[in-house]
């Protein structure tokens, strides 16, 4: 019930480019290259996304990606 309504609200604000734990914009955080035309972000908070520079959107990083 409660995830139903957190992730559209995550989704959210990740469009927005910014952390979804502690709402800082990611451009702030440290930013990794990595192979697939995508960077890894690493928060200041320790949260880590991705950001695909084709679709210049950012997700939450998979277990695998992390
Ligand atoms: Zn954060």
């Amino acid at each position: 019930m409660i995830k139903k309504i957190i992730a559209p609200v995550q989704a959210w604000i990740l469009l927005q480019g910014k952390c979804v734990g502690c709402g800082r914009n990611l451009s702030l955080g440290r930013r990794i290259e990595k192979q697939d035309n995508s960077q890894k972000v690493i928060c200041t908070c320790g949260r880590i996304f991705i950001f695909d520079k084709r679709k210049g959107k950012y997700h939450r990083a998979t277990f695998a990606e992390g």
